[in-house]
């Protein structure tokens, strides 16, 4: 039988919102989007993460970050360490392309990342995607696939010896497909496209010797230009799992119209479950 898998949609502000304004948003958000099916997840910038998870209290939304560093601590100025966001924030973002693109994130670094999230208690979400020149190429599955092969064999060969985090990351990973030409131009991807990535990913994480079963548990999100028109297609979708949403999360209505199409999926689900 397939795994009934969680519906989720994680809200990326990127670099927006300050201390004195991100805990209204986040809360204006939460109140307009409780639907007990969807697993909500707000990322603020780090700066802000406090003013949202106290804002939220009493709620049932997660807080994120944006990035954590692969080093667990060091001469690294300006970085921000996974052990510092525990307590702050119980989900993160790691290898949104607008690092790989920005700070020349490698899959190695982020393979370490995964580590770091796992040892500070955070559940980590994976972004993963091609350029237009490769999904026009024909390279897209291709260079998803890499990704991901690169990131695991970093992970896989960091700290040998100290507490086993593979389990873990098999039961807490999250993949977030986006391409990159989809980020923040209004053009999605198709989302038969999309969800034949994400039977690529699943099947990637298939070959890395986890329990039966395990790779099919774990949730791929769509992202890139998701908003409440955009949606549907890729709810409909039996393979994508949520959204990672960027622009769109940052207005109210957006996301209200946003969860509440995935809560539809969501109960969908259920009920045929
Ligand atoms: C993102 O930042 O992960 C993203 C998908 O952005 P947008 O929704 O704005 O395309």
């Amino acid at each position: 039988m397939e795994p009934m898998r969680p519906v989720i949609i994680a809200a990326n502000w990127k670099m927006h919102t300050t201390p004195a304004d991100a805990g209204r948003l986040a809360l204006a958000l939460a109140d307009a989007t409780a639907e007990p099916d969807v697993v909500r997840v707000i990322c603020p910038p780090f700066v802000a993460l406090a003013a949202v998870r106290d804002a939220l209290t009493g709620r049932d939304v997660a807080v994120g970050a944006q990035n954590v560093h692969h080093a667990t601590a060091g001469a690294y100025t300006g970085e921000i360490a996974a052990a510092m966001v525990a307590g702050l924030a119980t989900w993160a973002i790691v290898g949104h392309s607008e690092r790989r693109r920005d700070a020349g994130e490698t899959d190695a670094q982020i393979g370490q990342k995964l580590r770091r999230c796992l040892e500070a208690g955070l559940r980590p979400i994976l972004c993963v995607g091609e350029g237009l020149e490769d999904r026009d190429a024909g390279r897209a599955e291709a260079v998803v696939r890499d990704q991901l092969e690169g990131a695991w064999a970093s992970f896989a060969a960091g700290s040998p010896g100290e507490v086993d985090h593979d389990a873990a990351l098999a039961t807490r990973l999250v993949i977030a497909y986006e391409p990159v030409w989809a980020i923040g131009t209004g053009r999605t991807a198709r989302s038969a496209d999309a969800a034949a990535i994400a039977r690529v990913i699943r099947a990637t994480l298939g070959g890395w010797g986890w329990p039966r079963g395990v790779a099919e548990a774990v949730p791929v999100l769509y992202g890139g230009s998701v908003t409440s028109a955009t949606i549907d297609p890729f709810m409909a979708e039996p393979d994508l799992d949520g959204a990672l949403v960027g622009g769109a999360s940052l207005k109210v209505e957006e996301m209200a119209g946003i969860v509440a199409r995935a809560a539809l999926t969501a109960r969908a689900r259920r009920a045929a479950s």
